[in-house]
């Protein structure tokens, strides 16, 4: 297996900072929490997207792509960091935005949605939940074909075994750095949606033998069906590289801290998010990290991290969307 192999543009000048969570420990009594600032990727405002971006918008170019196709939510992190790279590339954007929630596309909301325009996007398409996503996009490239233009169609996420490359990346690099710093974890905590980047740790981990578990909190799906996902987009992943695919056993999405729905706010995520902030000055997000925040804070509650337990936090980012949710966050 080597990643270098695999063309990537970098978007982030050096490892994002591993930190210890000193009042959130003492907070929770128990487990010592540390946190991976993927919050500070590069790229307007990071996140997650940003290392699935830098092998995605790689292929792009190398296939001669002048327009990058991508679908999200309407506030989607992804699409908002899918424009910042289109933007640094000289490439245009395309998206279409998913009503995952019916009616909750609005021109002027602020948030990522405000972002989108602000970074410039070409064209955007709205469609509803159970729509074909995939003809929506296809219905952008033909539309720049038919143009003389080259689209590259983006999944959801970036969440496909290339984009989730950045991932096995990201696994190396705690790998590195806890090294480094001389601490060992006994456990990863990570918000799962589109499953490129659990998937990608999971991977990443088995490579280089890391067997710290990785534990996902669902955003969206039921437990059954996000690992089946899970374990599907990680045996894909493993292929590309080469290498052993994790097993199901390895293989762990709680949807205990979903709620009602995919971006519903719950009373737990506003904690955390709150608690997150006041205690150390680290901003969340309502749909994603924010929930992760409130499975991590109730696994401790529950006495299933062990005291003195080493967490490791994977901050996937999204902070953009907070502006968008000030009605049920301001106390
Ligand atoms: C997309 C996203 C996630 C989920 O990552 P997946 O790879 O889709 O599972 C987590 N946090 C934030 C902030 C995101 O934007």
């Amino acid at each position: 297996m080597q990643l270098v192999r695999f063309p990537r543009r970098r978007y982030t000048p050096d490892f994002t900072p591993l930190e210890r969570l000193p009042r959130l420990t003492d907070a929770l009594g128990g487990p010592e929490i540390w946190i991976k600032r993927d919050d500070l990727l590069g790229l307007a405002a990071g996140g997650n997207k940003t290392r699935k971006l830098e092998f995605l918008v790689a292929d792009a170019l190398a296939q001669g792509a002048d327009t990058l196709i991508t679908v999200g939510a309407p506030q989607s992190n992804h699409c908002r960091l899918t424009l910042a790279a289109a933007a640094k590339e000289g490439l245009k954007c395309r998206l279409v935005l998913e009503q995952r929630v019916a009616g909750s596309y609005k021109p002027d909301a602020t948030g990522n949605n405000f972002l989108y325009n602000l970074l410039g996007a070409e064209k955007i398409s709205v469609v509803n939940a159970g729509d074909d996503l995939n003809a929506a996009m296809q219905a952008h490239a033909a539309e720049l074909e038919a143009a003389g233009r080259k689209g590259y169609i983006i999944p959801g996420g970036g969440s496909n075994p290339l984009g989730a490359l950045g991932y096995v990346a990201c696994a190396h690099e705690i790998v590195a750095q806890s090294f480094e710093q001389g601490i060992s974890f006994d456990r990863i905590i990570v918000a799962s949606g589109s499953c490129g980047t659990h998937s990608g740790l999971l991977v990443g981990a088995k490579s280089v033998h890391f067997d710290a578990p990785i534990t996902g909190i669902n955003v969206r799906r039921p437990r059954t069906e996000q690992e089946g996902n899970l374990l599907k987009l990680a045996r894909e992943t493993a292929a590309l590289i080469e290498i052993a695919a994790p097993e199901a056993k390895d293989v762990t999405a709680l949807d205990e801290w979903v709620g009602p729905g995919y971006s519903i706010p719950t009373d737990e995520m506003i904690e955390a998010v709150r608690a997150l902030a006041r205690l150390e000055g680290v901003l969340l997000d309502p749909v994603y990290s924010g929930k992760a925040m409130a499975g991590l804070i109730g696994l401790a509650r529950r006495g299933e991290l062990k005291r003195g337990e080493r967490v490791l936090f994977v901050h996937t980012g999204g902070s953009p969307a907070l502006y968008a949710y000030q009605n049920v966050l301001q106390s």
